[in-house]
């Protein structure tokens, strides 16, 4: 996370569900139905829990969740760095996304169902690419 002093990164984002605010601070982007209050990440016009349709309203997602269940993968692609923890993460304000796990080793033996775990917006290289880029992994959260 970057300190208040530090100049707000200008890496553009890696994915579309991932956006900054008008201070450069990073969120993740989702919507919420007007009808049940269900809560989803990026964009979509018809809720799948009560299939109301056109009352979604963008909101940022909440940065803190648990853990649902993980992968731990040990084969990709070239210049991807094996291995690593795929998961399923469900946000503390309902909507369930996907990411990375770091901070912990991947062993099964030390992930656990439910931990809770927080986003961290990190700028990354990835392989291959000419420039930075905005990206956003999960990391144990202790607090
Ligand atoms: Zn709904």
């Amino acid at each position: 996370m970057a300190e208040a002093a530090t100049p707000a990164p200008v890496a553009p984002s890696i994915t579309s569900h991932l956006k900054r605010d008008a201070d450069g601070k990073p969120y993740i982007a989702g919507v919420k139905c007007g009808n049940c209050g269900h809560t989803y990440v990026g964009e979509r016009n018809t809720c799948a829990k009560c299939y109301a349709r056109n009352t979604m309203q963008p909101v940022k997602l909440a940065e803190k969740g648990k853990l649902y269940t993980f992968s731990i993968i040990h084969r990709s692609f070239p210049g991807i760095e094996t291995p690593f923890i795929d998961i399923i993460v469900d946000l503390d304000d309902g909507a369930h996304i996907k990411g990375i796990l770091k901070g912990v080793d991947p062993d099964p033996a030390k992930i656990t169902f439910d931990m809770r775990v927080k986003v961290d917006y990190q700028e990354i290289m990835p392989a291959g690419a000419k420039e930075k880029y905005l990206a956003y992994y999960f990391i144990p959260d202790n607090s």
